[in-house]
């Protein structure tokens, strides 16, 4: 006997053997969806898609099944969204602009496999490229700049994006390889520790400090020679 559940919130009569099914479908297409993304999706090359599928296929059929789909009709519908309204959509509620009425081909279907074939020959069709995230690994769409290396996904317990983090840590790294940065450090740490000493004191420190971060600055933007920055930093040099 089939399960029938009611969501209250909405009055509609969920069939939960319908959705278990419907789940499996996804899993089972789950693996094949990968394979295709890194096998074919993620190609560098400016190749035809279509036919490197195609050549995919010849060789291995339960990794790149046939892309199936049911009919195809021409409906008047509105872009931006999947669903003839979007205000109806709660969830995305907000994220739309105005929405544009347009004439396009459209796939009634409740079938899992025909949503993801259609959606898959679409992706060939347009030559979408699928990169996979330098930062957590997972597959992203490449829709403007191909060599874009991070997903806009955001990071678990952080409010920040994969591109965020990615943007970071290559301006870290850059800096970090700075040889005007690895200069000031060190001569900072050295010129820190006088305090300690007694060789100087805070005032003249943060004096110094404020004259070398300058100097630093003035290097790095290719002001100021790397040999003369040294020669400057070194020139108290105690014994
Ligand atoms: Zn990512």
């Amino acid at each position: 006997m089939e399960r029938l559940e009611i969501d209250a919130a909405n009055g509609i009569v969920l069939n939960t053997d319908e959705i278990e099914r419907m789940m499996e479908e996804y899993r089972a297409w789950q693996p094949k969806l990968k394979s295709i993304a890194h096998c074919v999706l993620e190609s560098e090359d400016n190749v035809d898609m279509r036919k490197a599928y195609l050549e995919k296929q010849g060789a291995d059929a339960d990794n790149f099944p046939q892309l199936l789909y049911g009919k195809l009709h021409l409906e008047a519908v509105y872009s931006g969204g999947n669903i003839p309204y979007p205000y109806d959509d709660l969830l995305n509620f907000g994220q739309f602009s105005e929405p544009t009425a347009i004439t396009a081909e459209v796939l009634n279907t409740e079938s899992v496999s025909d949503l993801i074939c259609f959606l898959l020959c679409r992706y060939l069709e347009t030559n979408l490229r699928f990169h996979a995230c330098k930062f957590c690994g997972k597959l992203f769409g490449v829709t403007k700049n191909y060599k874009q290396e991070y997903c806009s996904r955001l990071i678990p317990g952080s409010e920040k994006t994969c591109k965020e983090m990615g943007s970071v840590r290559l301006y870290e790294k850059k800096i970090f390889s700075e040889p005007a940065i690895k200069e000031y450090k060190r001569s900072y740490k050295a010129h820190n520790a006088r305090i300690r000493y007694g060789l100087m004191t805070r005032e003249e420190f943060d004096k110094w400090a404020a004259e070398a971060r300058e100097k630093r600055d003035a290097c790095v933007a290719g002001k100021l020679s790397l040999e003369d920055f040294v020669a400057w930093l070194d020139s108290d040099k105690q014994r």
